[in-house]
């Protein structure tokens, strides 16, 4: 049976003048963070895949993907943010029936320009914030610049994707770790944000077994970014089992390359595939894949 209706609520999107030399295009940018994660290391695949506009919806009818949310990155200086907004919000006028797109904003040490530049995207028709890595710029969740950021995506009742790494997982060039604890603490102190944990939030979705994260926790959801890297897929099935399947958000990380070994480009099939190879009753299935994504993101 023909797949229908799947929403992808975690995608990237590089223009052809990154990936043609992303390196010199991070260097250029003054964007070494993201330059350390695409540039080929010892012994290291390089994980980055590239596509622009046309690929991916290529791809996605390729794969019965309906819509695709495209996420920002959570680049080190405000312009560039500002670039890749605007890159994005000329996707989203382009095939809006297509595409929904977050924006992305560095909040440093004055959260002013972050404020405006969001203010500025919901003009152009974005629709929420991320995914964003405080820490990967030395902040922290709580840090003055930061909150205020999370506090007035809450009044604009934009939802906030945040990278979340897993303690327990390998080291490598370019990770930041992102202390669990912090997470609960800003959903404790901001109750009205809509936090998107992207990769299983690090595996705190499990912690949701915790009464107490739980509580705080309850009004998250999760997505399931890169789990063919990350996790065995006996975490979907996990997953539903610790928090039910309201709350999980499909989300690939096209054009990541999840499956490295396969030689060939970016799609989605091998994904879609593993979700629904996971054992979860019809109803979860069809939530995770689409249905949460259209009730969390009020996509048409
Ligand atoms: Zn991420």
């Amino acid at each position: 049976m023909p797949r229908t209706g799947v929403v992808d609520a975690h995608v990237h999107l590089y223009p052809a003048e990154v990936a043609a030399d992303p390196a010199g295009w991070a260097a250029r940018m003054g964007e070494p963070l993201w330059g350390e994660l695409v540039t080929p290391q010892p012994g290291r695949r390089v994980q980055q895949g590239w596509a622009d506009v046309d690929r991916l919806l290529r791809d996605m009818d390729a794969a019965g993907v309906e819509r695709a949310v495209l996420l920002g990155w959570y680049w080190q200086r405000h312009e560039t943010c500002v670039w890749h907004n605007d890159i994005y919000a000329a996707c989203v006028r382009a095939h809006p029936d297509r595409l929904s797109a977050f924006a992305t904003v560095q909040a440093g040490a004055d959260a002013g320009p972050a404020l405006a530049e969001m203010a500025r995207a919901r003009d152009l028709g974005l629709i929420g914030l991320g995914e964003l890595c405080p820490w990967s710029g030395g902040g922290t969740l709580l840090g003055e610049a930061w909150l205020a950021v999370f506090a007035r995506a809450a009044e604009m009742g934009w939802p906030v994707n945040l990278h979340v790494t897993d303690p327990a997982s390998r080291m490598f060039p370019g990770r930041v770790a992102t202390p669990l604890e912090e997470i609960v603490a800003l959903a404790e102190r901001l109750p009205d944000l809509r936090l998107i944990l992207a990769h299983w939030g690090g595996g705190l979705v499990f912690h949701e077994l915790n009464t107490h994260a739980w509580r705080v926790l309850k009004h998250c959801a999760y997505d399931t970014a890169a789990t063919p890297l990350l996790y065995e897929p006996a975490i979907y099935a996990a997953g539903v089992r610790a928090i039910g399947a309201e709350r999980i958000l499909f989300g690939s990380d096209y054009p990541l390359k999840v499956f490295p070994k396969a030689e060939d480009g970016p799609e989605f099939h091998r994904v879609l595939a593993q979700v629904e190879a996971a054992g979860l009753a019809d109803a979860d299935r069809a939530a995770v894949l689409g249905g949460n994504a259209r009730r969390w993101l009020g996509l048409p």
